[in-house]
């Protein structure tokens, strides 16, 4: 009779440990996600040649992603367009001939 009652109190303890591990799984994959998103967001753009964050600067109406080490430009789109527009030089004529306009 014991012997049922050791089984019985194995099985009820493995059910408790799994659930517990399940449970702490659980919560360690929630905090890695929530850090992945939180250093994202700090991060901002990265340079595509790896230089690291990008930093955000105003030209005219449109705010620009720069990386400071190799000077590279990040446009969202649209964005070229809008600098070219307010140019109204050359370089507007230069970005409608692309465009069939
Ligand atoms: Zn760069």
């Amino acid at each position: 009779m014991s012997e049922i009652f050791d089984e019985r109190r194995k099985a009820l303890e493995e059910d408790y440990f799994r659930r517990k591990e399940r449970e702490l799984l659980d919560k360690m994959r929630q905090d890695a996600a929530a850090e992945a998103a939180a250093r994202g967001q700090a991060a901002g753009r990265q340079c595509p040649l790896g230089h690291g964050a990008l930093v955000e600067e105003a030209r005219g109406s449109v705010v620009i992603d720069r990386c400071e080490k190799c000077g590279g430009i990040w446009l969202d789109p649209g964005e070229l367009e809008e600098m070219s527009r307010q140019s109204g030089g050359w370089f507007d004529n230069f970005v409608r001939s692309f465009k069939n306009e």
